[in-house]
């Protein structure tokens, strides 16, 4: 079952005003007035990546006490640990902390003098600097001779990005990534680096990790800044989506297994992991596609091979006495969402974590690996496919820009489903029929360009000889078209001298390739130009515009 195709053009700073409730947590923190972050930090590679650990190692993640088991035995039972704890500090004998910020970095290096040590091309990069000052690292591992993000890029090699602990309370995917990390660099799967270039960023919030909060340092929830851009740790994966262009993003989360569904409908959550792509409008259709039939059915696989149970990801309503229950939530600030609008296969990875302590951490964090290791195999092995999709996707979204459909807002579309709990006393399978709000068919409520109506467009587009107005247009979108039309630069380099402040009253016909004024005058701007005529051009147009 997939979504229906919906709009194409790229719209990453759509408004949706379907606001489902928040992801992988119940509710998300009010974010409170906060002065603006310095500037995106530019990604940089670290100095070296044999670098002694941080003198600083004394912090240590802030973590519950290892709690008794929340539940029976009974359900305990239904979880076991995996025959091999992780090798991870979290996991030394007698420990009771999760792995430190401090010893996180040091376990970066380490990995990184090993991946050197066995041949692997790998970087320790500086994504940024979180609130209070920690490093936001990551390891980037290849066989490419040249880790340059241009370089990288003009290889044309898949790049997969991924991502733990963008919340600092659901600790197992840094756990696991720390895993993933070692496993790349001198492990089983070494052999992928054949076909991919892999970043490996196991904390993105160290902050939220220091305290066992879920938000970052200023209370601002990372994972719901993907579009503002309002913190540090947002702009950091950003500047990592930004210089590396993954085609493939996997998220690593936790959820609430216990408190909430006991709440709302008595029984505790059984599935190990729950799973999700990006699934926000204006994602191109073959991006969700290829989620959905290249990564997440191997990824069932994978997880149902090792005796782990999977569900839909989803989220709980606020109030403990309604029953309807919300897939995750299409809004394009969401981590998954914003890298699908970017074009890459985004997933998102929760293990049943948050509230739980250390209580099934070596199960959690198994989880985590086994998910990452099925994604990284699809990504090598899809690693062709992706590269062609890339392109294909990125070529029609700047061929639709300003004359494609953009959906504003969406709505999911109520169902039935059946959750799978299990009896918090006798463990037992526990089905409960829910109302639910299914993300894989958005409904579009609103939405602008040829295919809108009722828009304030629609009686200029009436009134061209053409029939077919384009999209209100803006100068940013007009310059990604120009870009990525080589054939057509010389002209499109004219038309983006177009006075940009003027394009909510311009139009370009795309039949018949003429600029038009719609209905109106343009009231932002004083200047007067004269555009560029073409030979298919009935005459030279001039533009003249006043303020208002
Ligand atoms: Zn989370």
């Amino acid at each position: 079952m997939h979504r229906t195709p919906r709009a194409r053009a790229f719209a990453p700073s759509v408004v949706l005003l379907a606001a489902l409730l928040g992801a992988c947590a119940s509710v998300a923190p009010p974010a409170p007035p906060r002065s603006p972050s310095a500037p995106p930090p530019a990604v940089a590679a670290a100095p070296s990546p044999p670098v002694q650990a941080p003198a600083a190692a004394a912090v240590v993640a802030a973590t519950p006490a290892a709690p008794a088991a929340p539940y029976a035995a009974a359900v305990v039972a239904r979880f076991p640990d995996p025959p091999v704890a992780p090798a991870t500090p979290a996991f030394e004998a007698g420990r009771s902390a999760f792995t430190g910020n401090a010893e996180l970095q040091a376990q970066l290096r380490t990995v990184a003098r090993d991946a050197k040590a066995a041949g692997v091309r790998v970087q320790l990069l500086v994504a940024g600097v979180s609130q209070t000052g920690q490093p936001i690292e990551a390891l980037l591992l290849s066989r490419q001779a040249d880790l340059a993000p241009a370089a990288l890029r003009a290889a044309g090699r898949t790049t997969v990005l991924l991502i733990g602990q963008q919340h600092g309370d659901e600790p197992a995917g840094a756990e696991a990534l720390l895993v993933v990390a070692r496993s790349l660099a001198q492990g089983a799967l070494a052999p992928l680096l054949e076909q991919l270039n892999v970043i490996v960023l196991p904390r993105a919030n160290p902050d939220g990790a220091q305290s066992g909060q879920r938000a970052t340092a200023s209370g601002i929830d990372l994972n719901r800044d993907h579009l503002l851009l309002r913190t540090p740790e947002a702009q950091a994966i950003a500047g990592l989506m930004r210089d590396y262009a993954p085609a493939v993003v996997a998220d690593a989360h936790e959820y609430p297994a216990i408190a909430p569904y006991i709440d709302r409908f008595g029984g505790v959550a059984r599935a190990d992991a729950l799973l999700q792509y990006a699934m926000a409008p204006n994602v191109h259709e073959f991006v969700s596609r290829a989620a959905e039939e290249w990564f997440r059915r191997p990824l069932l696989e994978s997880l149902q091979r090792e005796g782990l149970n999977s569900d839909w990801y989803h989220t709980l309503p606020a109030a403990p006495q309604e029953r309807r229950v919300a897939m995750g939530a299409p809004r394009p600030e969401m981590g998954r969402n914003a890298a699908g609008l970017r074009h890459a296969v985004s997933l998102l990875v929760e293990t049943r974590g948050v509230g739980l302590g250390r209580t099934h951490l070596a199960r959690r964090v198994h989880t985590q690996v086994v998910a990452m290791q099925s994604i990284l195999a699809s990504a090598a092995a899809r690693a062709d496919d992706l590269a062609k999709l890339r392109r294909f996707v990125e070529n029609e979204t700047v061929s639709h820009a300003c004359s494609g459909e953009t959906v504003i807002e969406v709505a999911a579309t109520p169902s039935e489903y059946v959750l799978k709990l299990i009896d918090p006393a006798s463990g037992a399978d526990m089905p409960v029929s829910v109302a639910w709000d299914s993300s894989l068919q958005l409904q579009t409520l609103r939405a602008r360009g040829p295919a809108a109506t009722g828009s304030r467009w629609a009686s200029a587009r009436r009134r061209c000889a053409c029939a077919a107005w384009g999209s209100p247009c803006s100068a940013s979108r007009r310059r990604a078209w120009c870009a990525a039309k080589p054939t057509a630069r010389p002209r499109a380099r004219r038309w983006s001298r177009a006075p940009a402040r003027c394009c909510r009253r311009w139009r370009r016909c795309p039949r018949c390739s003429t600029w038009r004024r719609a209905a109106g005058t343009c009231r932002s701007t004083s200047r007067s130009r004269t555009w560029p005529s073409r030979r298919s051009s009935p005459t030279p147009r001039a533009v003249t515009s006043r303020r208002g």
